[in-house]
């Protein structure tokens, strides 16, 4: 085990303790629901949360793969809760939101990845709450032909899978995901449906050379890929993958620049950015541009 690199100044959490965010935290519990927010000891807790904002992690807490930068549990996963379509489709209407993010661990054991049961948690969910806007974040699905297609016809209104990292990195900070295969599913979604946003993200700080961002950038244009993130990777415990270095917030700037620069509709890049990282707000300033 590595110790654990002291953060800078600029990646600041504050702790959560507004009324707000107990309130989230209540609707979460009450129906059994898992997220991302907690899995992955996510920074910004405190900000989503007081606005209601919490990712949804679906098809269990245990994941098939093993990222070595991710806080989540590998193992082998348990059956699929019929009843969880149903539940994320009442916690969303109960919080009010305007806009959800659900994700999910990777499910490799299913023949098809969980797609059906991803797309029943769409269908759900916008069915309870028709003006909510429905972002999701799903795992590769690499062997699971035809499944991509399932989630593409629930119509989702944004479609993300992150790269998470350059193809450099794949084998120790991905090991188990191809990259092209992940460049190749973002561009398959917006072939089979264009008029869905796609949207992907990348972690710095792992060990990147800039010049093989801007490549990431490139290939992601290349699929026509809308969205784009970018946020600094931290090492949830010793465990896990070292910090190679803090990127700093002039470099974030420069990326979102860069990104703009090559057609991207919407960039973050920021330190503290992450996938569902005010993904709504951006997503109605978009859509109201
Ligand atoms: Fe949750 Fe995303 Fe906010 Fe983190 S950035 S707390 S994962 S909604
Ligand atoms: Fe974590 Fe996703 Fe990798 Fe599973 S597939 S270990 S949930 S990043």
């Amino acid at each position: 085990d590595q110790e654990v690199k002291r953060k800078p100044a600029w990646i600041r959490v504050k702790a959560p303790v507004s009324k707000e965010y107990h309130a989230t935290r209540e609707i979460i519990r009450e129906h059994k629901l898992a997220t991302v927010c907690e899995e992955a000891a996510c920074p910004n807790i405190g900000e989503c949360w007081a606005q209601r904002h919490a990712t949804m992690m679906i098809m269990g807490e245990i994941c098939t793969r093993a990222c070595s930068f991710c806080n989540v549990s590998t193992g082998k996963p348990g059956a699929l809760d019929p009843f969880e379509p149903v539940n994320v489709a009442s916690a969303v209407a109960k919080l009010g939101l305007k806009h959800v993010v659900i994700t999910s661990v990777d499910r490799d054991d299913l023949d098809d990845g969980g797609a059906a049961h991803f797309a029943e948690v769409i269908r759900a969910t916008r069915e309870a709450s028709p003006d909510t806007t429905i972002e999701i974040l799903t795992p590769d699905f690499l062997r699971k032909e035809g499944a991509v297609s399932v989630v593409v016809e629930a119509r989702p209104d944004v479609f993300n899978h992150n790269l998470e990292t350059v193809p450099r990195l794949y084998t120790e900070v991905r090991p188990g995901a191809r990259y092209f295969h992940s460049l190749r599913l973002l561009d398959e979604v917006k072939r089979q449906d264009p008029s869905l946003f796609t949207k992907s993200g990348i972690m710095v700080g792992l060990g990147e050379a800039k010049e093989e961002v801007l490549q990431v950038m490139d290939d992601l244009r290349s699929a026509d890929v809308d969205f784009l993130t970018i946020g600094q990777y931290l090492q949830p415990t010793p465990k896990h993958h070292v910090v190679d270095r803090f990127v700093t917030p002039e470099e974030f700037k420069q990326y979102e620049a860069m990104a703009y620069g090559k057609g991207f509709l919407m960039v973050s890049a920021t330190p503290l950015t992450r996938s569902s990282y005010h993904a709504g707000e951006d997503f109605a300033r978009l859509r109201a541009a």
